[in-house]
């Protein structure tokens, strides 16, 4: 048996980075950004005005000082000209500012009669003024690579670049394996489960922007898993559930094999999940064998699969991120695998919840962290400090 550790470098090395493809900038949030773009524009363009007011010239803007109003300026619509001493151009937030004006008095502190304004006692102290170039400027870069948030998108907006070239998302294809499964919707009969994992893992694909599909459920007989497998030639990456053990009926190893899987691993020194298999199946597409229980299989999809996602969207060969909390309850002596722990993290505290069955969908669902413990770890009292990852 490898160690997690040891397994996610395995992992790394199977998956193969992907190709780049150019979507509108309306399509690309939550897309990984996979090359720099520069931009050609300058923003603003110009000086503009941060306020609604009047721009004048900064040195002459005193108490009770008096200007004549030359003209307009609008966000859109400039002002044609410039302004010199005494003059004094009404301008909205948004407008280029004249050439020779360094201050907008803001329109509170102004009393206008006809055309001419007079300041108040009690001036701000502006400028006002938003230089040109403030926010970025013509030959800025955005940085590649980067998962796209709603604000990178109003950025590049502004940068008008309207396409971008982000990784083409991974395409996935989940089977579940089992004599004893059927589809959420379908009726169960009295030896039958609903086929859990598939969903709870396509869902944790989607969530990570890869493109994930459901292959027929295989039943635990080599025709049933050859012709699932035969469905999934398109796919980068296909997540097999279940059937990996040493039962009778685990025949995911064995049919993979004899389609041509080069095995990687199989076998990690992990609870839940110590079933783990990977390899390169004939088509190129990676294979990642998942444990069938449910949380094995939704732990196992934390612990390698996501990493192993971003990584092929570029985003580094890196393990989930671990965080640090203060033990609320003590936890008893680990064995020989690193183990997952389902917890609750609040406030900075940990606690492992009450059962810890790998088959325990409810149990996972309010856990928001898995607490970690490393092998042979001895017994700890609460107050200790513990790494684990949130979920
Ligand atoms: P296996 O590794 O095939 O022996 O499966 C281990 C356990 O996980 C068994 O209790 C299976 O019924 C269950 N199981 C396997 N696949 C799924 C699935 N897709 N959804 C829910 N439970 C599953
Ligand atoms: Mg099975």
């Amino acid at each position: 048996m490898i160690s997690v550790t040891e397994a996610l470098d395995l992992l790394f090395a199977l998956a193969k980075p992907l190709p780049v493809e150019h979507v509108p900038l309306g399509n690309a949030v939550g897309r990984v950004l996979a090359q720099p773009v520069t931009t050609s524009l300058t923003q603003p363009p110009f000086a503009a005005s941060a306020m609604d007011g009047y721009a004048v010239i900064g040195d002459q803007a005193s108490p009770g000082a008096q200007f004549k109003v030359i003209g307009e300026a609008a966000a859109g619509r400039g002002f044609d000209g410039d302004i010199s001493t005494g003059e004094a151009v009404r301008i909205f937030t948004g407008a280029p500012v004249p050439a020779s004006a360094t201050r907008i008095i803001i329109q509170e502190d102004v009393s206008r009669v006809g055309d001419t304004i007079t300041l108040s006692d009690n001036l701000d102290q502006g400028p006002h003024i938003r230089p040109a170039g403030g926010d970025f400027e013509a030959g800025q870069r955005f940085e590649a690579p980067r998962l796209l948030t709603p604000t990178d998108i109003a950025l590049l907006a502004a940068m008008n670049i309207a396409t971008l070239p982000v990784t083409r998302r991974p395409k996935v294809a989940i089977m579940s394996t089992g004599d004893e499964l059927v589809m959420p919707g379908e009726t169960p009969g009295p030896d039958q489960i609903i086929a859990s994992n598939a969903f709870g893992l396509m869902a944790m694909l989607d969530l990570l922007g890869a493109e994930a599909r459901l292959l027929p459920i295989a039943r635990d007989s080599r025709e049933s898993l050859e012709m699932a497998f035969s469905l999934a030639d398109d796919a980068d990456l296909v997540l097999t559930i279940g059937g990996a053990s040493v039962g009778d009926h685990d025949l995911v190893g064995e049919v993979a094999a004899d389609l041509g899987m080069e095995r990687s691993f199989y076998k990690i020194a992990m609870r839940p999940g110590k079933p783990l298999m990977a390899g390169r199946l004939q088509s190129g597409a990676m294979m990642i064998g998942l444990p069938g229980n449910p949380v094995s299989a939704m732990v196992c999809g934390e612990i390698f699969v996501t990493p192993v996602i971003r990584s092929m969207l570029g985003l580094g060969a890196d393990p989930a991120a671990r965080r640090v909390a203060t033990l609320s309850d003590p936890v008893g002596a680990n064995g020989p695998r690193e183990h997952y722990m389902r917890a609750l993290v609040e406030n900075r505290q940990i606690r492992a919840l009450g059962s810890q069955d790998s088959a325990l969908l409810s149990i996972l669902s309010q856990a928001n962290a898995l607490l970690i413990r490393p092998p042979f770890a001895p017994a700890i009292e609460a107050g200790e400090d513990v790494e684990y990852i949130a979920i």
